[in-house]
């Protein structure tokens, strides 16, 4: 017959003694310290394994909340909920990381460097919101992008920011772009993550200039309605692009507009429009003849444009380490500086020699020329086609949202009379049922 007690006692026992061997040192440790400081990281940890699956599963899920919260319930009290929900999920219990803003570098790089494989993660965040928005409108900025959360939660006294300076200011967020594409093309630097405002803050850490700017950006956001969405964000860019195709997207009322202008100035972001007036027949002639200069203006600004860039690839390239390396090794060589760096020592260490750097360097420049062209030519277009589009008046009937530029916030709908005979017959059915 087996007798438990003894065996039990013996396994506790073997149990205590392999703990108690696991915590002894078998010899003192050995010493590696240096004086060497591990520099602290300013771009968060890719997310790995499990969690970047649970991530995206969270992303698609609060998407669809999102879309549902903003175009069918229309209720800025739960869309809120959400937003905050968002903020700390992917804000500050994920760091900020990954982040569909970013991934624009990430399917940059991929499409550039054969060498480097996109996690499917990263593309996942980075298309979906893309696909959402090309449906529903902006409803990741609305409720579920943490940058965005972040602002709207201190937007405490909104001003209005004149149209022709939040259109002027808008063409930041567009080189902000074309210059985190060119770079991430080139290998050179992620700046979109770099400079990333408010990853600091999810972090709790962080160089303190990024950290600066974030707390910058906050003041003004208490004032100005999420001032990095509307004139910094490069993601923003493409899903304003986007969200002008979007098939169903916010509307202030559910039904007829009845004109009553109550939700005119309900937008902190400025992006309700009011009907306009018909032209009279002598303006339609100085327009016609305004959009023909302008037509003719356009590839004038592209190749200016693209000129001005190819003049500042030096200055572009030097973002790039490699050619930044070039540059100290040829200054030192040439006793044109005095000392070191810990690259250059690096350099020399490697065994490396000066001429295969400076043939890399110069390489790199050669590309710098091309890819200065591209974002010049691109800045050149958008303020082409910028000016372009002031110059085009659009017909509207009713007081609506501009797709491009409504943040699918949610907060027009309570000033809309219709939208409260809308919710009280809602509750009416409720009451009824
Ligand atoms: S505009 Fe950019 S930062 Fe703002 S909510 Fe949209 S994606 Fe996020
Ligand atoms: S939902 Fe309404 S209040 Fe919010 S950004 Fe769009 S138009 Fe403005």
């Amino acid at each position: 017959m087996v007798r438990p007690r003894p065996i039990l006692v013996a396994l506790a026992a073997l149990l205590v003694v392999g703990v108690a061997a696991l915590g002894l040192e078998r010899f003192p440790p050995p010493e590696f310290e240096t004086d060497y400081v591990r520099p602290t990281t300013t771009a968060p940890n890719p997310p790995q394994g499990v969690w970047e699956y649970v991530d995206a599963g969270v992303l698609a899920v609060t998407l669809v909340l999102a879309t549902v919260l903003v175009l069918r319930t229309r209720n800025r009290k739960l869309i809120f909920t959400l937003m905050l929900f968002c903020l700390a999920y992917f804000g500050f219990f994920r760091d900020g990381c990954v982040c569909p803003i970013g991934a624009i570098q990430n399917v940059t790089l991929t499409a550039f460097d054969p060498g480097y494989a996109i996690p499917l993660a990263v593309l996942i965040f980075f298309a979906l919101p893309l696909v959402f928005t090309l449906f529903f409108g902006r409803v990741f900025c609305g409720a579920v992008c943490p940058l965005g959360a972040i602002q709207d939660a201190v937007l405490i006294h909104p001003v209005r920011v004149p149209r022709w300076l939040e259109s002027g200011l808008r063409l930041i967020a567009y080189l902000y772009l074309g210059a985190g594409v060119l770079f991430a093309a080139m290998g050179a630097m992620f700046i979109i993550c770099r400079y990333d405002p408010f990853v600091g803050f999810f972090r709790l850490s962080g160089n303190w200039e990024i950290l600066v700017f974030g707390g910058c950006l906050l003041l003004i956001g208490m004032f100005v309605g999420r001032p990095y969405c509307r004139f910094l964000c490069p993601y923003g860019v493409i899903l304003r692009q986007l969200s002008r195709l979007s098939r169903w997207r916010v509307t202030i009322t559910p039904t007829d507009c009845i004109q009553c202008r109550l939700c005119e100035d309900a937008c902190p972001f400025g992006a309700i429009r009011k009907p306009t007036e018909p032209w009279p027949d002598k303006e339609y002639k100085v327009a016609r003849r305004r959009l023909a200069f302008l037509l003719v203006l356009l590839p004038v600004l592209i190749g200016a444009g693209g000129w001005g860039g190819y003049e500042l690839r030096q200055w572009l390239a030097l973002v790039h380490p490699e050619v930044r390396l070039a540059q100290r090794i040829y200054l030192e060589e040439n006793a044109l500086v005095e000392g070191t760096t810990d690259a250059s020592d690096a350099f020399r260490a490697l065994g490396r020699s000066s001429d295969e750097l400076y043939a890399a360097a110069t390489q790199l420049r050669d590309r710098f020329g091309l890819g200065g062209t591209l974002l010049g030519a691109f800045v050149g277009c958008v303020i082409g086609g910028k000016l372009l589009t002031l110059s085009v008046k659009r017909r509207r009937a009713d007081y609506e949202p501009d797709p491009a530029s409504c943040l699918a916030c949610g907060r027009c709908y309570a000033y809309c009379p219709k939208e409260h005979e809308r919710l009280k017959r809602g509750r009416e059915g409720l009451i009824r049922h």
